[in-house]
């Protein structure tokens, strides 16, 4: 037997395309673009790549991009006097500031320091609280991309027993409450749980979001369950480079489970587009309508 791959790049190209429709369909109507604000503080490189990837995707759609590159040293109080600037900018409809912070700064002060209503990352207490009590909320990235390419495969998902590898604020947790809400079973594991092959095996849906390389092995994997991999790890290769991997060992888990998604190209590219999708969301709420983007198809 042999499972199907989803194609997370393609699904997330599907998603912006459409995201450009709607700026485009609101440019027509009178409104201004959405924009993103995205704040990087210091010369982490992995950010800075992150960061022009983000920039880069959201004028691709038709967003405004606007882009605040800080130095290292930048005081925690620069920076929160910076998000009050962004709340209050009419021009500015979502914020993101990208983690980590340097050391010396408090990343919970300045995630709660952002609007709730601006906050695209869905980091703020009050969105985790919304999203936890089954309110519309600004959901976080990553889990929406994941819920997204789980409905790519089966639309209902009510009934199935869902296990989450890690329990982290911007995966693990909010990937569960998203599986609540859509009615599976959900067990969350970390790294103190027990037999945790034995664990995955009980799993219909399989959500990995460790940052362990191919950790998760094709006999962990029920016959037909769904895998995705949300693992983004660099093994060293012949070539100077490395390559990337998941936490599920690919081949392994493409030969027992129905479908899996691939690293790259899975989870990841779904990452920005939810982020567009989150400040389409927030811009529109901002002026009283709804756009709530897991209840489109990706
Ligand atoms: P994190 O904050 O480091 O959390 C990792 C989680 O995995 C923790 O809950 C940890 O348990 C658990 N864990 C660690 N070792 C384990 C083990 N041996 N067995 C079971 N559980 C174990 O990481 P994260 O931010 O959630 O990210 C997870 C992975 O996803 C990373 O590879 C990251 O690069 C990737 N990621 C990808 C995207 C994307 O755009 N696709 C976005 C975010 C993250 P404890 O809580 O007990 O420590």
């Amino acid at each position: 037997m042999s499972g199907r791959v989803i194609d997370g790049a393609a699904i997330a190209a599907g998603l912006v395309a459409r995201l450009a429709g709607e700026v485009s369909a609101d440019l027509a109507a009178g409104h201004a673009a959405p924009g993103l604000a995205v704040v990087l503080v210091g010369n982490d490189p992995a950010s800075r790549v992150y960061v022009r990837a983000k920039g880069r995707r959201a004028v691709e759609a038709g967003f405004r991009s606007i882009e605040h590159v800080l130095p290292e040293d930048t005081a925690e109080a620069d920076l929160l006097a910076l998000v009050a600037r962004l709340n209050a900018d009419p021009e500015v409809d979502g914020i993101l500031v990208q983690l980590p912070l340097p050391r010396h700064i408090a990343a919970a002060a300045v995630i709660a320091a952002i609007d709730p209503a601006k906050d695209v990352d869905g980091f703020h207490p009050v969105n985790v609280g919304r999203l936890s009590i089954g309110e519309d909320a600004l959901v976080p990235c990553t889990p929406m991309g994941a819920m997204m390419l789980l409905r790519s495969v089966r639309r209902d998902l009510a009934g199935l027993e869902a296990v989450v590898i890690g329990r982290s604020n911007i995966v693990g947790k909010p990937m569960a409450q998203l599986l609540i809400a859509a009615d599976c079973t959900v067990t969350v594991a970390h790294s103190r749980s027990r037999d945790l092959p034995a664990i995955c095996r009980r799993a219909d849906i399989l959500v990995a979001a460790v940052g362990r390389p191919e950790m998760v092995r094709g006999d962990w994997i029920r016959p037909g369950a769904l895998v995705i991999d949300v693992g983004i790890n660099r093994l060293p290769g012949s070539d100077g480079k490395g390559r990337l991997v998941g936490d599920v060992h690919f081949g392994e888990a493409l030969a027992v489970a129905g479908a899996v998604t691939p690293v790259p190209g899975g989870a990841g590219p779904m990452t920005i587009a939810c982020l567009l999708a989150n400040t389409l969301k927030a811009a529109r709420a901002r002026r009283g309508q709804r756009f709530d983007p897991l209840a489109t198809d990706a």
